[in-house]
C-alpha cells in the first residue's frame, strides 16, 4: 500500500504542477463558482456543451494541491464525453470520496482519478477533492439539464454496497441463519 500511496501522491502532484485544460475559455454555456472555506480553495468553472457532449471545461482555480489536481483530472476525464456520462462519473467519484477507502474506482474508466482514493481516508480533505466536480455539476444544472439525467454507472465495488447510507463502521456479510426445525 505504501508504494501505491507514493504513486497516487505523484499523480496528484503531477496534475497540480501542470494542470490540464486550465484557464477560462470562450465560448461557454454555463459558469459556476465554488468555494471551500475550510481550506481556502476557490474555483470558477466554465462548461461548453455541444449537443449531448461536453465540448469544453475551462477553469481558474486557487487553493491546495488536492483541489487543483482533482479539477485537472476531472476536466481531462469529462471533456468529449456525453453529459450524462460526465454526471455518472461524478456520482462514482463522490461515492468513492465518501466511502472512507472502501469504495474503489475502475482505473480503466477513471484513469488518474483513482489517485484520490487516499483522500477518502481524510474527511477534512474530501471537500478539496470534490470542489471541481461540484462546480461541474453546478454548471450542468445551470445549462438547464436535470442532474438525474445520468445513466447508471458501475463503480467497481467488490465488498461494499454503496447504496447503504450512512456507511456502517464494519460491513459484515453473515451467512443466512439456519432455521432449526420446529419443536
Ligand atoms: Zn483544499
Amino acid at each position: 500500500m505504501t508504494d501505491l500511496r507514493g504513486l497516487y501522491q505523484e499523480i496528484i502532484l503531477d496534475h497540480y504542477k501542470a494542470k490540464l485544460h486550465s484557464g477560462l475559455r470562450q465560448p461557454y454555456d454555463a459558469e459556476a463558482c465554488q468555494v471551500n472555506p475550510s481550506c481556502g480553495d476557490e474555483i470558477r468553472l466554465r462548461l461548453s456543451v455541444a449537443g449531448d457532449q461536453v465540448r469544453d471545461v475551462s477553469y481558474e482555480a486557487v487553493g491546495c494541491s488536492i483541489s487543483q489536481a482533482s479539477t485537472s483530472v476531472m476536466a481531462d476525464l469529462v471533456i468529449g464525453q456525453p453529459v450524462g456520462r460526465a454526471l455518472a462519473l461524478s456520482d462514482g467519484f463522490q461515492q468513492m470520496l465518501e466511502g472512507q477507502g472502501r469504495v474503489e474506482l475502475d482505473e480503466a474508466v477513471y484513469g488518474d482519478a483513482i489517485a484520490f482514493l487516499g483522500v477518502a481516508q481524510f474527511p477534512g480533505r474530501v471537500k478539496c477533492a470534490w470542489l471541481g466536480w461540484a462546480a461541474l455539476r453546478d454548471a450542468v444544472a445551470r445549462c438547464g439539464r436535470p442532474l438525474d439525467a445520468a445513466d447508471p454507472f458501475v463503480v467497481s465495488d467488490p465488498d461494499f454496497d454503496t447504496t447503504v447510507a450512512p456507511i456502517p463502521e464494519r460491513p459484515e456479510r453473515r451467512p443466512p441463519v439456519e432455521r432449526t426445525a420446529p419443536r
